[in-house]
């Protein structure tokens, strides 16, 4: 394995709070210096933020909100996120655009895939924000979307709190085992949680590999990039 040439990254909600509401600048900071060492070997970074550290959707719905309302505030707070990382990158003196699903011209290009492209050709990070713009998505699935009109070889999944995809969820089934590599079909076929189906189907259909691996493990986004092993790869 040599490596890839234009990823996009998916970074969770989670590693932005570093496990709490809000943003942890340090986090924050520690990830722009991990993806500037990506860019510094070439390679062509897009990413995709999640939320889950300011909004979810269906979180707020079970507390009474509607959720149309709710994914909505999800898509906003998401924006923050791109913010933060736009704003530490660019620190480092990492070229950096944003482009949101959700039209917010003060703070955000609109989305379009074909500049997005030419953004990375010039060797800038793009942060797609805003999820897919529409309510009843998770940005595991945005980020398949995003990869796939981007022409990203790879999507490179952070799941905070674990380092790959397991047979079950290891916080409590200690039984779990992790997986080196899996393919869709079986990942579809064994009902794993840790991922949208839609992701997995929508990499399926289109030939597109993932690896999911954890942030916690220093340096975890330049391995994946070089094709060193790491987390879990997913394959068709
Ligand atoms: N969301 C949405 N449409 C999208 C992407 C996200 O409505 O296309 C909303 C949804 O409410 C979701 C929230 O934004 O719960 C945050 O995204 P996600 O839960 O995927 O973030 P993560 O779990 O990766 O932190």
């Amino acid at each position: 394995m040599t490596g890839y040439n234009r990823v996009l990254l998916k970074l969770s909600g989670e590693v932005f709070g570093g496990g709490k509401v809000g943003i942890d600048p340090d986090v924050v900071q520690r990830i722009a210096h991990e993806i500037a060492e990506v860019v510094q070997t070439g390679t062509q970074v897009a990413v995709v933020t999640g939320g889950g550290n300011f909004f979810r959707g269906a979180e707020l719905q079970q507390r009474g909100m509607d959720r149309v309302r709710a994914d909505y505030m999800g898509m906003l707070g998401i924006v923050m996120n791109c913010l933060a990382l736009q704003d530490f990158l660019e620190k480092l003196g990492v070229d950096t655009r944003v482009q949101t699903a959700i039209t917010m011209g003060q703070v955000a290009e609109p989305y379009v895939p074909r500049r997005a492209i030419r953004h990375m050709e010039k060797g800038r990070v793009v942060i797609f924000g805003a999820g897919m713009g529409m309510p009843f998505f998770s940005t595991d699935t945005v980020a398949v979307q995003r990869a796939l009109e981007s022409r990203c070889e790879v999507v490179l999944y952070d799941k905070s709190g674990v380092d790959g995809i397991y047979s079950a969820d290891p916080k409590k089934d200690p039984s779990a085992t992790k997986f080196d590599e899996l393919t869709y079909d079986e990942a579809i076929s064994r009902g794993l949680q840790i991922m949208d189906q839609t992701a997995f189907t929508l990499c399926s259909e289109n030939k597109l590999p993932m690896i999911v691996f954890g942030m916690a493990d220093e340096g975890a986004i330049l391995k994946a990039v070089r094709g060193e092993k790491i987390g879990t790869l997913v394959h068709p």
